[in-house]
């Protein structure tokens, strides 16, 4: 594995990788494996808080006539609005999270100002996997049309120790009992399009950089774009940058990573097999070397739509405790030659990037007076699965309704609703995960697991986070007793 970089190691600190700052959709293309979420954000300086007139460029968004709420028929893919001078709720990063907040926030009768650093559509290192939970969370954002040309994934295909499990999404609940996959580069343009239709304002290649406060409210935040720097007033903000956070990091927030956290790779193959309606996912995940890894392999069908393609990825559960010390790229590689001939692999794996996840709501700081964080920026991603699209566009939601109650701090309201809606399955998921990045503990819970379909079809529905409060039986009630044991003795619990 010589002469491999590994993933950024965050026993350093998450911005502590050496990457360049070149925006967040650049690539340091002298890694092995590129870091689309490696950028440097660590220009940020709590004084740098003045800004260039930005008068000439800049434009108020007060006052100008908002499209009403729903998708309205022009072609806005191509929209981007000039920087404003003031915005009643700005949007920070146009991921799932944020597009999902500003679409739910206009819906609500809201001006909002979206805003990203990279210019759409761009990429995002994920594997692309929708589960029941984000398929129903894009329904009520009013998208469902968007997956009809796309995979319908019925359950996850689990692989290990020699044992193949077909296990279905469980089907009662609130929850559909299908999930989907759409590359990211098509499904995040697609709810930012979403979005700018329903009426926000889209401000692309617009870097937050700082902020102004006015005692413990955000005034204004620095906006570097087009080479300037232009301050805008706000009301509300809501901080959807994603894993490293640079706005929230600004803002006070911290990443604990003495609970779990993932470190994946993923790629890009074409495939005979693309329509499939199954997940792979592969427990036993072995090095070119045959050696047994504390991770885990995936395989999810794109379709037709999706070019015939397959998203391939591996990832690993750590702790700052136990670092994941794998270079990620030749288990990839090997990862994908172990599947080649099931999933009827055409070519080499392409497009192969890697990004740390942040799990489990194992951040402080996710709100003040005036501003939110949300999706990966609240580390809301599963611990257990390293879902977090759901979530992301769920926070989403969530924090464009508390926009509209009157409360006048989001301080502890918002950290509280996180904790209410995450707080227990975070908790005792975390401490699972925790127990995973043991080495010896994969095999010996993994092996004979797999060869329980009843057994598989719980760890699917426990995995995916699908246990909802309304949820009565057996499974639902142990898993929130679990969750409460675990929230009692966690040193720090979620969110906190
Ligand atoms: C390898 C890997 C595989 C994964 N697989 C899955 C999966 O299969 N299914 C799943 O549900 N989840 C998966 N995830 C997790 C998922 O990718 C994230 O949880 C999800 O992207 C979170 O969405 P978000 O909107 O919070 O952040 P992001 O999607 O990261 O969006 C953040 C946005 O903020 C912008 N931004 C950042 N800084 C600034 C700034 N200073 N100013 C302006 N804009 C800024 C960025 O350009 C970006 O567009 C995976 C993650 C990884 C790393």
């Amino acid at each position: 594995m010589s002469g491999v970089s590994p993933v950024p190691d965050p026993a350093r600190g998450p911005d502590d990788d050496g990457t360049p700052d070149h925006g967040t959709s650049d690539r340091d293309t002298s890694a092995d494996v590129t870091q689309t979420e490696g950028t440097n954000f660590d220009d940020i300086r709590a004084d740098e808080t003045g800004a260039d007139d930005a008068s000439g460029t800049g434009r108020s968004v007060q006052g100008t006539a908002r499209t009403a709420a729903g998708p309205v028929a022009s072609d806005s893919a191509g929209a981007n609005s000039p920087v404003p001078l003031r915005a009643d709720v700005l949007v920070v990063g146009a991921g799932p999270g944020g597009a999902a907040a500003a679409a739910h926030a206009v819906a609500a009768g809201r001006d909002v100002v979206l805003l990203d650093a990279a210019t759409f559509p761009r990429d995002k290192t994920c594997g692309d996997g929708l589960t029941p939970r984000a398929v129903a969370e894009l329904s009520t954002l009013g998208m469902a049309d968007h997956l009809a040309d796309r995979p319908r994934i019925d359950g996850l295909a689990l692989h290990g120790w020699g044992a193949r499990q077909e296990i279905r999404w469980p089907s009662s609940g609130r929850f559909p009992d299908h999930g989907s996959a759409v590359a990211r580069t098509e499904f995040d343009d697609a709810v930012r399009d979403f979005a700018v239709r329903r009426g926000a304002h889209m401000v692309q290649g617009a870097k937050a950089v700082d902020v102004e406060m006015s005692g413990d409210r955000i005034a204004s935040v620095i906006v570097e774009h087009d080479g300037r720097r232009h301050p805008i007033a706000v009301d509300q903000v809501i901080v959807a940058d994603g894993v490293r956070s640079p706005l929230g990091k600004r803002l006070g927030r911290e990443w604990h990573r003495d609970t779990a956290y993932g470190v994946a790779a993923r790629a890009y193959v074409r495939s005979g097999r693309a329509d499939d309606h199954w997940m792979g996912s592969h427990l036993e995940l072995r090095g070119p070397d045959g050696d047994l890894l504390p991770g885990y392999g995936w395989v999810f069908p794109l379709g037709a739509a999706g070019g015939h393609q397959l998203n391939v990825g591996v990832g690993a559960l750590a702790t700052s405790r136990r670092p994941a010390q794998m270079a990620l790229r030749p288990i990839l590689e090997h990862y994908t030659e172990s599947v080649r001939a099931e999933w009827a692999i055409d070519g080499p794996p392409t497009s192969i990037t890697s990004a740390l996840l942040p799990m489990g709501g194992a951040v402080t700081g996710v709100a003040g007076r005036n501003w939110m964080l949300i999706g990966d920026a609240a580390a809301c991603v599963n611990p257990l699965n390293g879902e977090g699209i759901d979530y992301a566009l769920e926070t989403g939601r969530l924090a464009a309704e508390l926009l509209g109650e009157r409360h006048g701090d989001h301080t502890h309201i918002w950290r509280d609703l996180l904790v209410d809606h995450y707080g227990l399955a975070f908790s005792a998921a975390r401490r699972l995960a925790g127990v995973l990045t043991v080495p010896s503990a994969v095999p010996l819970l993994g092996r004979p697991g797999i060869r329980s379909g009843r057994l598989m079809s719980l760890v699917v529905r426990v995995m995916g986070n699908l246990v909802t409060p309304e949820d009565s039986d057996l499974v639902a009630r142990a898993w929130r007793t679990a969750g409460r044991v675990s929230t009692q003795v966690d040193h720090r619990p979620p969110f906190r």
